[in-house]
């Protein structure tokens, strides 16, 4: 997945601001933040999206979405809270099809999600 921005970030060869990284999993800021707290957690394996997970990947999304407490203490957004978002597909504005799961905080977040 040469031409995969996020792929490419996970294995270091596009540069970033990395928060966390593990054998399964890369978390980073976002480039274009919308909130003072911005963070991306992506799989380091390509998925697309989440619509292409399988029931194998179980255990990988148990484990980032287990990764988020730390990663929110890393950030300093555990106390005051966050939002955790996934975009998918075209509907869902999924601009980058490498599955990532958005962090956002360090404000009081808008009432809508949609
Ligand atoms: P999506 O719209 O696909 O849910 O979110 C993609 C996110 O990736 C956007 O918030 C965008 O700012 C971020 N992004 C796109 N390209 C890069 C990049 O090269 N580096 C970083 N750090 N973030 C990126
Ligand atoms: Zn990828």
């Amino acid at each position: 997945m040469d031409e995969c921005i996020f792929c490419r970030i996970a294995a270091g060869s596009i540069p970033s601001r990395k928060i966390y990284e593990d054998d399964l999993c890369f978390c980073f800021h976002d480039i274009q933040p919308q909130a003072p707290t911005h963070a991306l957690l992506i799989p380091k394996r390509h998925i697309s999206s989440l619509q292409d997970l399988t029931p194998d990947d179980q255990a990988l999304v148990g484990h980032m979405m287990g990764l988020m407490p730390s990663i929110a203490q890393t950030l300093g957004v555990d106390r005051e809270g966050y939002r955790i978002a996934v975009n998918v597909g075209t509907h869902g504005r999924q601009s980058v099809r490498h599955l990532h799961l958005h962090i956002l905080g360090g404000r009081q977040l808008g009432e809508t999600m949609g």
